[in-house]
């Protein structure tokens, strides 16, 4: 008997190899290929009448083979096929490359659906479809996450006849919820999702299963949050005086952002309930030093601070900067990696390291922290850099000695709008340094023409020849073997990244010194390239979008984005983020592959826009459901299906999560059991 976790070698009629390739997307059983949604759609069923096809768009037409044949182009080695086709309105011609099966598939006098590009023919003057798809029947056709050699067709093939079971999946949610919700349920949604049978159906189901996402996203946190309200914190009583001999100890004035927002979290401290807290800022606003005034408080009460980096690279410019500021006011700052190697390279013992974090009032250091095996008697706050949360797992990991739950104070990766920030981290609450310190310059950002191309790099040989370095990003992109490009999801980056090392190391600039970093790379290999090209050993560093966030490198000057308009609007920013850190006027390159109004409107924004909560939210608004590009980065939720730019659906759910809450989630079995094993939950590890 078919069910949903039969899995998928059980299955009549799929060989060895596309399990394999159906594996390798992640997909076991039937529960997984039934939830895994299309990306898109193509449209064969809104129809167009031959005689009212438009040039330039994809269209799809109804109409009857009047002729089809295969010729062999005289110059390329390619067979070309050539079909006739017609409907009430007039006759099209259509054309193939290298798919000779087509004369026969599509038998002269059969009908099919034809879906594809219109274009003009200059040579024989008239309108053309090139290498249109084609099916049989009219109707809306999901388009999956594809790999090479598992096509949407085959996934069709196979997903179609597992949809029968989906009337033995139970809703979770009662008539008269989903009713007043106005929700479709549960069986409909899973079926309309993978083919509906008209745009209003299609709609409606992701309504549902947007809404399911993101209400039980809400519903965790909000039980997480509640929880956290049962539990007792340490009460860290400010210490004014020191407080205020810190500020005046800087060699800048706090802003009055930063003044502020370091005074919400000192009040929260105060409570013995835990803070959970937010703090939200642009690149570059300061948010190092009002976490330094909240860790400063708690060691002055005698409690213990723990820092977290994403990396090991951005813990010791951490630990260098905090020192910096925080020695002098008598605290212990001690950093603890995942190597916690002593000065000639032997590992400390565990008793050393003991040692270390018990006598220490702060202690900075990667996730090596969280291997549950370190005791921190003292703890009373918790800070996490770069992330926009903490992870349910992470946080019930870091419990103190005593019982207490410590503080929690999360800093941003990148800002993202207030109102977001509220209805998808409802809880956590919220301080956002709305304001960047005095003087500080502006990256010059260019789109670069493509016959600039030249220039630009005459431009970066002189920036470097004064000393000075460039980043160079490239996107996650692949050749195809038709000498196209695509963005592809399961794509090597490596290639791109090395492709372009090649190229800028042998034939650009092969007097300078050039590294590379992609993300199939070794951590340690990655921080020691990184932590060689910020001590100046190289002169560029090619990389994707891995480029570490929050890595300083003052000396660099020259950020240079290929493919730019493959990034979102957020993304870009974080990247210009990483030069003009230092006293040197820095510059943002963007080279451009493929150009569209949309395109240009985007990049024009992001070269005259340099605050990155407008940025942000742009991004947002320009977001469709789906979209890939953007906000991948750590601490967003990367839903399945849910858009971060649906604002309404957002609060809705959030809104629903609340109403359970408040009623009680015992008093709804099926929910409460779905929170669970929802197939979301790895978000929130
Ligand atoms: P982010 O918010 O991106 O983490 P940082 O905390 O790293 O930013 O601060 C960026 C830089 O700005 C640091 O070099 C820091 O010393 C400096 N800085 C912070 N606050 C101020 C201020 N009020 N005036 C001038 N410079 C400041
Ligand atoms: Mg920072």
């Amino acid at each position: 008997m078919l069910n949903l976790q039969t899995p998928l070698n059980k299955l009549i009629g799929i060989g060895p190899e596309t399990l394999k390739r159906l594996k390798n997307l992640g997909l076991e059983t039937v529960a997984d290929l039934i939830f895994y949604f299309p990306r898109r759609y193509d449209d064969f069923l809104a129809t167009t009448p031959i005689s009212k096809l438009r040039i330039g768009e994809t269209q799809a037409i109804a109409v009857k083979i009047d002729s089809i044949k295969n010729e062999r182009s005289p110059k390329r080695r390619m067979i070309i096929t050539q079909a006739k086709v017609s409907d009430p309105s007039g006759q099209l011609n259509l054309v193939w490359f290298n798919q000779p099966y087509l004369a026969q598939m599509l038998a002269i006098g059969t009908n099919w659906i034809f879906y594809g590009k219109v274009s003009w023919d200059f040579s024989h003057q008239r309108k053309i479809m090139a290498a249109p798809l084609y099916e049989k029947e009219a109707g809306i056709l999901p388009v999956y996450g594809e790999t090479e050699k598992l096509s949407s067709k085959i996934l069709r093939r196979i997903i179609k006849p597992l949809l029968k079971i989906v009337g033995e999946i139970p809703d979770y949610f009662p008539a008269d919820f989903l009713a007043e919700k106005k929700l479709v349920p549960l069986t409909e949604a899973l079926r309309n999702i993978h083919f509906p049978l008209d745009f209003l159906r299609l709609e409606k189901a992701r309504e549902r299963l947007s809404f399911d996402e993101l209400f039980f996203w809400n519903l965790r946190l909000q039980l997480a949050k509640k929880n956290l309200t049962l539990q007792n914190a340490p009460a860290i009583k400010p210490d004014e005086k020191s407080l205020k001999k810190f500020t005046a100890s800087l060699p800048y004035q706090l802003t009055n952002a930063q003044r502020k927002t370091a005074w919400e979290i000192i009040l929260d401290l105060q409570k013995s309930k835990p803070m959970n807290r937010l703090l939200e800022g642009d690149v570059g606003s300061g948010k190092t030093v009002v976490a330094a005034m909240a860790a400063l408080a708690v060691g002055r009460n005698g409690y213990q601070t723990i820092w977290l980096a994403p990396t090991e690279i951005l813990a010791i410019q951490h630990y260098e900067n905090v020192s910096k500021m925080l020695e002098k006011f008598g605290l212990k700052i001690a950093l603890v990696t995942a190597k916690n190697k002593k000065l000639d390279g032997e590992k400390i013992s565990e008793k050393e390291l003991d040692e270390k974090i018990s006598g220490a009032n702060l202690i900075i250091g990667t996730h090596a922290l969280l291997n549950g095996k370190i005791k921190f008697e003292k703890l009373a706050l918790i800070i996490i850099d770069e992330q926009h949360r903490f992870g349910v797992k992470q946080r019930a990991e870091l419990k103190s000695g005593k019982g207490y739950m410590p503080h929690f104070l999360s800093m941003s990766a990148t800002p993202i709008p207030r109102t977001l920030a509220l209805a998808l981290f409802s809880d956590l609450d919220l301080s956002i340094i709305d304001e960047m310190p005095k003087g500080r310059q502006k990256v010059e950002t260019k789109i670069i023409q493509p016959e600039r191309r030249k220039n630009a790099y005459e431009f970066i040989a002189g920036e470097i020849k004064k000393g000075r370095q460039v980043f160079v990003v490239c996107p996650l992109i692949q050749k195809t073997e038709d000498g196209g490009r695509r963005t592809d999801l399961f794509g090597d980056e490596r290639k791109t990244v090395l492709e372009e090392y090649e190229k800028l190391s042998k034939e650009i600039f092969p007097q300078f010194h050039v590294a590379y970093l992609h993300g199939k790379m070794k951590a340690a290999e990655k921080e020691k390239t990184m932590a060689d090209f910020k001590n100046g050993k190289y002169d560029i560093l090619v990389s994707t979008s891995v480029i570490e966030v929050g890595v300083d490198v003052p000396n660099a000057t020259v950020m240079m984005i290929e493919g730019a308009e493959r990034f979102g609007l957020a993304q870009l920013h974080q990247f210009r983020g990483r030069v003009g850190r230092g006293e040197h006027q820095a510059h943002c390159l963007l080279f451009v592959e493929i150009w569209s109004d949309k395109i240009a409107n985007r990049l024009r924004a992001f070269v005259r826009n340099h605050d990155g909560f407008k940025l942000a939210e742009e991004d947002l608004k320009l977001r469709g459901p789906g979209d890939l590009i953007g906000m991948m980065q750590s601490g967003m939720p990367d839903f399945k299906i849910a858009s971060l730019g649906d604002a309404k659906m957002i609060e809705k759910s959030k809104r629903a999560a609340e109403e359970i809450v408040a009623a009680g989630v015992d008093n709804f079995p099926k929910i409460k059991q779905k929170l669970s094993e929802f197939y979301l939950t790895r978000h929130l590890e």
